[in-house]
């Protein structure tokens, strides 16, 4: 299958990813997770998407488009993917057809999580992410570690994410409802959006987002 995931930031598209991905049988790819690499890694590619993405701005699609297309290409993504965060403008999302036409491929569906704003913005006020992984995602109050400050899966430690801040919030929540959403209509014309609640607790999200997409 491929998949494409929509949804504003911290709506929970990085916690459902990885849940749908494994039921799936698809990797997962994550142009936000990606960039983190990036930064943690100090590439020039990092350093660049590091002033966009603490400006809460998208990084450009130049070099966006060439992360993704190159991360698609790997052999594992073959047989299908679950895109998390790509695409996120319109150019990008024509840029990912003209990708899918070379190929003789094509979406199976794009799932859009629907959450209020103030339910997004608390989950973005409590996120706390790896240093090793940033799929490994946690919550100060819906998604306690067992230990404070250190991450169940694989002892890394938690940290806050720089553009996780509340100005930095605003300014990603504003770019979404301009730019990304969007692609919403992009896609319902092409007939391939399910939309979902992507309230409640995870186990449930998970069950209508897997229902949605049969
Ligand atoms: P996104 O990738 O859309 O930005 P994340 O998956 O990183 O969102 O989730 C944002 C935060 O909300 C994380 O701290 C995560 O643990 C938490 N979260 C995700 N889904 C839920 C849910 N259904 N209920 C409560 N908290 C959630
Ligand atoms: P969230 O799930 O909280 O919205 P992401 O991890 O998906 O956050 O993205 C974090 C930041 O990385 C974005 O605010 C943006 O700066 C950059 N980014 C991620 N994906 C893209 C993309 N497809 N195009 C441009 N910028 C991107
Ligand atoms: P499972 O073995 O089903 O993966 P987890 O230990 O991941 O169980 O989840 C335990 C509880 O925490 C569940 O109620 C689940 O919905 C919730 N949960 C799991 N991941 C997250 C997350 N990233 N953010 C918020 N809540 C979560």
């Amino acid at each position: 299958m491929r998949i494409v995931l929509v949804g504003p930031p911290g709506a929970g598209k990085g916690t459902q990813a990885t849940r749908l991905a494994e039921q799936l049988r698809v990797p997962h790819i994550s142009t936000g997770d990606l960039f983190r690499a990036n930064i943690s890694q100090q590439t020039e590619l990092g350093k660049l998407a590091k002033s966009y993405m603490d400006a809460g701005n998208l990084v450009p699609d130049e070099v966006t488009i060439a992360m993704a297309k190159e991360r698609m290409e790997q052999p594992d993504a073959e047989g299908g993917f679950l895109l998390d965060g790509f695409p996120r403008n319109v150019s990008q999302a024509e840029a990912l057809d003209e990708l899918l036409t070379t190929e003789s491929m094509k979406l199976d569906a794009v799932l859009d999580l629907e959450a209020p704003e103030e339910e997004v913005v608390k989950r973005i006020a409590g996120r706390r992410i790896c240093r090793n992984d940033s799929a490994h995602v946690f919550h100060e109050t819906y998604k306690k570690p067992a230990k404070d400050g250190v991450c169940d899966v694989c002892g890394g430690e938690l940290y806050q994410r720089d553009d996780d801040s509340e100005d930095t919030v605003r300014k990603r929540l504003e770019v979404y409802h301009t730019q990304t959403e969007p692609i919403i209509d992009y896609y319902k014309a092409q007939g391939l959006v399910v939309t979902i609640s992507a309230m409640g607790p995870v186990d449930e999200v998970t069950q209508r987002a897997l229902e949605a997409l049969k």
